[in-house]
């Protein structure tokens, strides 16, 4: 098939991520990718700002990636995990229990965020009924979150924005909360974090649990809040004998500055998901954290089990994966690269808060966001960045830059000019 051909059978056939089969979007075939950079199958290369949705750490075809997996496929590909077990995922759930913060000591291995996202939603509707309170099944949830597209998660997304207000006659009816007005670097006071203190309140005897992702609120909005608003919410969820769940999904793996998320506040959940950069965007493969008491309880209620089991459950080559990215980052200064990337999003995008077209300016850790004060069409700005050498995929209004953290300074500039110039062009 030539690339023409390519292009014309994925009109044909091909469902993209929310799109249109004979979609008007346009789409670019990648032959490869190596490094910091994708290669068109018309040979053009473009520098790639968004790390394949936030998940590539250490770059595309790297040597130490792709020798664990060549020696794990040696072994095997895969093996059910019912009855079975196996080193990869034994040596990954024990690492994964010496990075996460110290109560989280079992871990449920799944195939994406999302599933990830419905077994941490379980585990807790599952340790409410173990404890006799069958009543507490429901979810506190934030406005401008994001937590995945099968029906349990959808239901404490945005439930505007979040996409899935044709579902909602039949996605479990949950409560929600007003986003954290404190940014990211402000304290939280009395009146900041009122709203979740009154619902969580008033509805503590029908609330499972709350969710949310620490820090940065991410498909939501791209909101960064206050990390004295995460400590109170996890005083408050103590108080009103609620569980907490940090979706660690797109903040894990050091992309806020912290390995995870909730190091900002200095806080622990009762559960945590894993997933995106969890194998360094090589596998898909995502991981529900929990503590030694929820799963205990869990265990020793009726029926005596977890009742979840993917088929594909802690697949060893993702293992593998997920191990050899997890040693790649933690033996490297992977602190200074994001702190040094967010000084060059900073320095390059400020110049943006100028535009008019430009409603804010934000940058954390490795995350760079430019808000604009109207959406921008796809069809042409998606054009527009790649013309300029860089893929940079904006939703709604929301221009963002999340590079995998090997990207050098010249690239992190041509990312950063190629926004400015586009931005100033709409
Ligand atoms: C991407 C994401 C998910 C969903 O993960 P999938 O692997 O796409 O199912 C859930 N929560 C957060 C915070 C995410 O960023």
């Amino acid at each position: 098939m030539n690339s023409e051909q390519l292009l014309q059978a994925d009109y044909d056939y091909v469902w993209h991520p929310y799109s249109a089969i004979e979609s008007e979007q346009p789409i670019f075939p990648v032959a490869s990718a190596e490094g910091v950079r994708l290669t068109l199958a018309d040979g053009r290369e473009l520098i790639d700002g968004m790390a394949s949705w936030w998940c590539v750490l250490h770059g595309y075809n790297h040597p130490e990636m792709n020798r664990a997996l060549e020696d794990q496929i040696k072994q095997m590909s895969h093996v059910m995990f019912g009855g079975l077990t196996h080193a990869p995922a034994v040596t990954l759930a024990k690492r994964l229990v010496e990075i996460t913060p110290e109560p989280l000591q079992k871990v449920f291995f799944s195939d994406s965020g999302s599933i990830s996202v419905e077994v941490a939603m379980k585990m807790a509707m599952q340790y409410w009924h173990a404890k006799g309170q069958p009543e507490k099944q429901r979810f506190l949830a934030f406005r401008s979150g994001y937590h995945g597209d099968t029906f349990q998660a959808m239901s404490v997304c945005d439930p505007v924005n979040g996409m899935h207000s044709l579902f909602s006659g039949v996605l479990a009816q949950q409560h929600f909360v007003d986003s954290p007005a404190c940014r990211f670097g402000e304290p939280c006071s009395d009146q900041d974090i009122q709203q979740f203190e009154q619902k969580l309140a008033a509805e503590q005897g029908n609330v499972a649990a709350v969710i949310l992702e620490p820090i940065v609120q991410n498909a939501g909005g791209m909101r960064f809040y206050s990390a004295d608003y995460l400590r109170r919410v996890r005083q408050l969820c103590d108080q009103y004998d609620v569980l907490l769940i940090l979706d660690e999904i797109a903040t894990g793996f050091g992309r806020t500055g912290r390995l995870f998320g909730c190091e900002h506040a200095n806080i622990s959940p009762d559960i945590m998901c894993v997933g995106k950069a969890l194998t360094g965007g090589y596998m898909t493969l995502a991981a529900t954290l929990t503590t030694r008491q929820v799963s205990e309880t869990i265990c020793n209620g009726e029926p005596g089990v977890f009742m979840h089991g993917p088929t594909f459950m802690a697949n060893p080559l993702a293992c593998a994966a997920a191990l050899a990215s997890i040693r790649l980052l933690t033996e490297s200064p992977w602190q200074q690269r994001v702190e040094h990337i967010e000084q060059r999003l900073r320095q390059g995008l400020e110049p943006c808060r100028q535009l008019s077209q430009v409603a804010d300016v934000r940058v954390l850790g490795a995350i760079g966001v430019v808000e604009l004060v109207e959406p921008v069409d796809m069809k042409t700005v998606q054009s527009q960045f790649v013309e300029q050498g860089v893929w940079i995929r904006p939703f709604g209004k929301l221009i963002y830059l999340m590079p995998p953290f090997v990207m050098d300074d010249a690239d992190l500039q041509r990312l950063t000019d190629a926004i400015y110039s586009v931005v100033q062009g709409l």
